[in-house]
């Protein structure tokens, strides 16, 4: 573009700082005395949730009154958010205010008819446009400044050449590093921090040498289509099925590379629990599933603890360049748009390092769960219902932004994220932004099916739902959490429930390997159960104990009406325990234990964000394309920088499938960059 041209954008946001410029003359500014309105009420309806009216009246030089009629919007929540709003519109005496978090359409709509009650006032055309890029919610990571591409770095210090560049030592990362180098490539593998990333232990695969041999386990095509189905399913089809097939199909060779690997390194890989032993015991159960294969390991270790500090280890030992403590900045392309290399940044003195990578560059940077901006824009169900993103700190989206820079297309589904509900909030804490981990305690139990009642002590779900779906629950509660309550039947309430995937607390009957591994995981006993789980949180302070229910209600914050709230809904849920048929949920019999024997426990539980889940679209040899769906030359992107895979829900019947496509797509990226096919030689 020209310079004396303008963009669509940005003419619309400079029509709306203008607007905002005469508006925001208020009482007091020495313009102010300025005649810009004619004196008199006028009034605008703009659809929002129903119909939004925005009445305001004017003296010649400000706004004097606001009142909007917002009735037919969300009780508790357009009705809240109109009566900020109205304050807003008169402090600011303007309709350019910032929209209420968890309101946004109420919002736009009284921002437009705030808007078209200021022209009408002011006897200027409503321009519709330049009211909509002005009631517009402000998503930053679209905004052309947020997103600009940015200038080229071009005061280079050094310049390697190489044949693959890894960006992140994640689980993406170590396995395509390794890989790469494993193939005979000569690799660069760069890292922001001092060492690998270690979270997460579940590594779903179907079908390995180790299932089959050690195991006698294989499923069969229709079995592994009806996994394939079923993941699409979670995501309503809003996904690439071909990326779905992919990793189902092939993640039993790739996890054979990574247990022979591993053994190599005196591990032990085993199964943990199998949907064969789980699923098709009980089907209706839904937190049952788990397929998955992971590294033996000591007490409380989970795999990439263990499995990433090795990678490293391998990597020193194939004389992969590791540049850890360096920064990716920007990706380096020809003419034709092809990537040809990476910008990085030394931490240590700043100083930029241009790397040539003539096969290609994998990015696996961990996705944006720690970038609050990127989580306004991209995923509107997370960011107002998380209280904890440990484990994202390090994921600020830089992957992601250096793909779209360079021309590949990301999701635009807003993708959710995986989650554990199993946060434990501070009271006087609030849920979503900012995030403030600190003030939450994991609290593993959070899983259970518990009976959960909201702040107003009603029961409002059916409790037994995977953790997105538990969570999901939430967000239509006031205050988007809620409370677990439960008795001190917990040991064989949690004995009733066993929970599998990483929920579990006890060991699941009839799953293989179900009880080995100790420590947080898998009790034995009663007592183990106390010590491990229900001490720490009651010395937090953030489990309340309590003689009676109406005690515990209060002790959790809930007024006297909440409270005799809770106390019918504990009595009511009682009453079906003692039918044996939940006729307000469908919660299955198994998971209803009555609440009756006293001392009685409770707890806040929220969102603790895992992984982001929308990203870069890709093609089946992991190549970034653009909207297109051509290919960008020399960029591959894996992990959770790579989209396409989920929508709306992460499908958590098939615990590790983050970790599993993780490991699987490293590994099958690393072999498309080094020999040109996904397939082992
Ligand atoms: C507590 C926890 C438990 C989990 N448990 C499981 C589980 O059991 N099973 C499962 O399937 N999934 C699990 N997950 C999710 C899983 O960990 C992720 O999906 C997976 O790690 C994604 O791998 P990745 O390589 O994309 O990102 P990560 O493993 O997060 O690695 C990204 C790396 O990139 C680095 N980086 C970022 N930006 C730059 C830059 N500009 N330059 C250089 N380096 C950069 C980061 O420092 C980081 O080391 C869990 C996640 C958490 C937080």
């Amino acid at each position: 573009m020209k310079s004396n041209q303008i963009s669509r954008r940005s003419f619309l946001k400079g029509m709306a700082a203008g607007a905002v410029a005469v508006g925001t003359l208020g009482a007091g500014s020495a313009l102010a005395e300025e005649k810009k309105y004619t004196p008199g009420t006028y009034s605008a309806t703009v659809r929002g949730m129903g119909d939004v009216t925005v009445t305001m009246t004017f003296d010649e030089t400000s706004i004097t009154d606001v009142v909007i009629d917002a009735a037919g919007e969300t009780q508790g929540l357009g009705d809240v958010a109109a009566e900020k709003l109205r304050e807003a519109i008169i402090s600011g005496q303007s309709a350019e205010v910032d929209a209420v978090t968890g309101a946004t359409v109420t919002s736009t709509a009284v921002k437009e008819a705030a808007g078209k009650c200021i022209a009408q006032a002011m006897g200027v055309p409503f321009a519709e446009e330049t009211a909509a890029a002005a009631a517009a919610p402000k998503t930053k990571w679209y905004d052309e400044a947020y997103f600009a591409k940015p200038a080229p770095i071009t005061d280079i210090s050094e310049t390697i050449d190489t044949e693959v560049v890894v960006v992140g030592a994640g689980n993406g990362g170590c396995i395509a590093a390794v890989s790469a180098a494993d193939l005979g490539a000569k690799v660069v593998w760069v890292e922001k921090n001092a060492g690998p990333i270690t979270w997460a232990g579940e590594i779903g695969a179907y079908n390995s040498k180790l299932m089959k041999e050690k195991y006698g386990i294989e499923y069969t095509q229709e079995e592994l289509n009806e996994i394939i189905n079923d993941i699409c399913r979670y995501g309503s089809y809003e996904v690439d099925q071909r990326l779905v097939a992919l990793w189902v199909n092939e993640s039993g060779r790739t996890m054979d590379w990574f247990v022979d690997k591993m053994a190599a390194k005196g591990i032990n890989t085993f199964i943990e629990t199998d949907m064969k032993d789980t699923l098709y015991m009980n089907k209706v159960q839904t937190h049952t599933v788990y397929q998955g294969e992971f590294k033996e390991l000591g007490p409380n270790f989970m795999g990439s603890q263990v499995a990433n500090p090795l990678w490293v280890e391998y990597a020193d030992e194939m004389g992969v360049n590791r540049l850890f403590e360096h920064t990716a900045m920007q990706l380096v392309q020809d003419e034709s748009g092809k990537v040809t290399g990476i910008i990085i940044k030394r931490n240590a003195d700043g100083k930029f390092i241009k790397v040539n990578a003539s096969k290609g560059v994998i990015l696996s940077t961990g996705g944006y769960g720690g970038n609050p901006e990127m989580m306004e824009a991209l995923n509107y169900r997370d960011k107002d219902v998380i209280c904890n993103n440990l484990g994202c700190a390090f994921a600020q989206g830089d992957g992601i932004k250096m793909a779209m820079w360079a021309g590949a297309a990301i999701d635009r589904n807003h993708a959710g994220g995986c989650a554990f509900d199993r946060a434990a909030i501070n009271l006087d804490h609030h849920v979503g932004a900012p995030y403030d981990s600190a003030l939450t305690d994991i609290w593993w139990p959070g899983s259970q099916p518990w009976l959960n009642v909201n702040t107003k002590g009603e029961r409002f779900a059916n409790e037994d739902l995977p953790y997105d779906f538990h969570i999901n629950s939430w967000l239509r509660q006031p205050g988007k959490f809620c409370y677990q309550i439960f008795d001190s039947n917990y040991w064989s309430d949690v004995n009733a429930f066993h929970t599998t995937i990483c929920s579990r607390v006890v060991a699941v009957p009839g799953a293989r390997n179900s009880e080995v591994l100790p420590g947080v995981f898998p009790c034995k006993s009663e007592e183990e159960f106390y010590n491990v789980y229900m001490k720490p949180a009651l010395e937090s302070g953030k489990l309340k104990q309590a003689d009676t229910i109406e005690e515990l209600a209060k002790l959790l914050g809930m007024d006297d009406e909440a409270a005799a709230a809770c106390v019918k809904s504990v009595e009511r849920y009682n009453e079906l325990c003692d039918k044996g048929i939940d006729e307000d949920f469908g919660k299955q019999k198994k998971d209803m234990t009555p609440v009756r024997k006293a001392p009685y426990y409770g707890i806040a539980i929220g969102e603790w964000l895992l992984a982001t889940m929308n990203g870069v679209r890709v093609n089946r040899n992991l190549q970034a394309v653009n909207d297109d769906d051509e290919v960008i030359g020399g960029l591959y992107v894996v992990g959770n920088d790579m989209g396409g895979f989920f929508n709306n829900s992460y499908p958590q019947m098939y615990g590790g499938t983050m970790q599993g496509k993780t490991t699987c797509f490293a590994r099958l990226a690393a072999l498309h960059a080094v020999t040109g096919t996904i397939e082992e030689a």
